[in-house]
């Protein structure tokens, strides 16, 4: 029996800037005022992500603070 994935049928909210999806829409405000401000993402945020954009724009910078 294949296991069902809860992600795929979970709405998400994404970042309008990158297009990570987060579960909660704290996380992905977060996401979107980082994005704005620094032009790239940040990898505390966007490890949380559960859904990842197919063509990143930005995310050849990232930055590890
Ligand atoms: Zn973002």
């Amino acid at each position: 029996m294949a296991k069902e994935k809860d992600v795929s049928k979970k709405k998400f909210f994404q970042c309008e800037k990158c297009g990570h999806g987060y579960l909660d829409k704290e996380t992905a405000i977060k996401c979107y005022l980082f994005c704005e401000k620094n032009e790239t993402c940040s990898t505390k945020i966007t490890k949380k992500a559960v859904h990842f954009p197919s063509l990143p724009t930005h995310l050849s910078n990232i930055d590890e603070k």
